[in-house]
């Protein structure tokens, strides 16, 4: 059987998150969830990870729980913890907690940014015993065949102290997420900023130019969602070079030299016809 066969693919239902496609990651995901294996989806910020998943969320029927992560997020954030209320503790079930109990698919957005201990309570849950222990309350939660967990991170950050360990990684199935290819890329512009395909073009080929030189000197680049941004203010009105020097330049940099140098790019490239 061909795995990734689109006709194992369920369509999208009416209301779905908008989602181009940019290869067989749909096809993917699913079977994924299908086979109950967890899923790391690396790539860079603003190239479309959250939307996908809000999309298969959507496509498979699963409620979708996101945690964005950051440094002080701990396991009993995701697992929860005992309240105090009016002379009692009542338990209030985390957003992790809650996905389980319900099915849900959880996404945990930059899981690289969260403390440590977070690991000690996806690990079980991510391997074959799809079990999350709550050990406050003596619970072990055997994860329904629709939960899914879903974590998502950014190796380009060039922090070597955030990664994630290897026993973490080998649990879970990958998908490498990228800028999509400039063709699609100006469809997801044209859609998501509702500008012409024309000047959605230009957009791209802006994005082309900015990657080519900033991809060294600069932390991040010319992302799809910086892209959509400048799009919505053309839209709205917005000269070309007042959308891109909010949306994108300034975006990307705080430094006038390196923001004066971009916008020669932006008026280059965005002359042209
Ligand atoms: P990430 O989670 O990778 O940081 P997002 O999923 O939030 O990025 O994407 C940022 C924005 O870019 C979205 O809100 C959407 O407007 C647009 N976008 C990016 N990729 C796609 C895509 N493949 N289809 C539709 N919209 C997309």
């Amino acid at each position: 059987m061909d795995m990734l066969h689109p006709d194992a693919l369920v369509g999208a239902p009416k209301g779905a998150p908008h989602y181009v496609s940019q290869g067989q990651e749909c096809a993917l995901f699913e079977q994924a969830w299908r086979c109950q294996l967890p899923l790391l989806i690396k790539g860079p910020t603003g190239c479309g990870k959250t939307r996908f998943v809000e999309h298969m969320a959507a496509r498979l029927g699963r409620p979708l729980i996101t945690v964005s992560c950051h440094d002080d997020l701990s396991a009993a954030d995701l697992v929860g913890r005992h309240l105090i209320g009016q002379g009692s503790t009542v338990w209030v079930d985390g957003p992790l907690a809650r996905a389980v109990r319900e099915g849900a698919i959880c996404y945990l957005d930059e899981v690289v940014e969260a403390r440590k201990d977070t690991t000690v309570v996806m690990h079980p849950l991510a391997d074959d015993r799809r079990v999350l222990p709550i050990e406050r309350t003596g619970e072990l939660l055997q994860a329904p065949a629709e939960f899914m967990l879903v974590i998502s991170y950014n190796p380009g950050y060039q922090n070597l102290l955030k990664t994630l360990k290897p026993s973490t990684r080998q649990r879970f199935v990958s998908l490498t997420f990228d800028y999509p290819q400039p063709l699609i890329e100006r469809d997801i512009v044209c859609s998501e900023g509702g500008v012409s395909p024309a000047m959605a073009e230009g957009l791209v080929r802006l994005a082309g130019a900015l990657r080519r030189v900033t991809d060294h000197d600069l932390e991040e680049t010319a992302s799809t969602r910086l892209l959509v941004m400048a799009g919505r203010l053309m839209a709205a009105g917005v000269d070309t070079e007042s959308a891109c020097r909010a949306a994108v330049v300034d975006a990307l940099t705080d430094d006038l030299e390196t923001a004066a140098a971009l916008m020669e790019i932006v008026r280059g490239v965005m002359a042209q016809p």
